[in-house]
């Protein structure tokens, strides 16, 4: 099976996030997904126009991505600047890219608002965080493709081959 992958851009070494740095994912699939041409990188809130460094941000009110997505929760900067707008563009964008590409599944890092799939912040900006996906991951499982965090690249490959 030779499926895409859609990866989040920090986790392949770019400095996307939003302090300026990168997070990278040292795994032998990795290097193997390179090599067969099946990784499709994308930072998703730099898609949408969002600069790096930025200031963090966290859905409010302890809600998750999917929440964002039927405007019944806005995500909002440390500043307290409301960028529901930029992250619902950035995960359109991510879902784009993925159907574009024939992307089936996606390698997303866990505990951001826009790509985490198992845990987020929950807008309090203290740390706290809870289960729940963020609004790309969200985005993309609602639209078939199955989302992996980083912690479970193993489950992935024993799926993705
Ligand atoms: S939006 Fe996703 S890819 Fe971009 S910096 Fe945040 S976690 Fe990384």
């Amino acid at each position: 099976m030779t499926a895409k992958i859609l990866v989040s851009a920090c986790l392949m070494g770019h400095a996307v996030r939003y302090d300026g740095a990168s997070k990278p994912l040292f795994h032998p699939a990795i290097d193997r997904w390179r090599n067969e041409g099946r990784l499709v990188t994308i930072c998703p809130e730099m898609s949408a126009g969002m600069p790096v460094p930025r200031p963090p941000a966290e859905i409010a009110g302890g809600q998750a991505g999917s929440d964002v997505l039927s405007g019944r929760a806005r995500v909002v900067e440390k500043t307290g600047r409301d960028v529901t707008d930029e992250f619902v563009q950035a995960a359109e964008n991510a879902l784009a890219l993925a159907l574009e590409t024939g992307c089936r599944f996606a390698l997303l890092i866990d505990g951001s608002p826009s790509c985490g799939s198992g845990f987020i912040y929950d807008g309090s900006f203290s740390g706290a965080r809870h289960s729940g996906m963020g609004v790309t991951a969200a985005l993309l499982r609602q639209n078939g493709i199955e989302v992996y965090s980083d912690s479970e690249i193993d489950r992935l490959v024993d799926k993705a081959g």
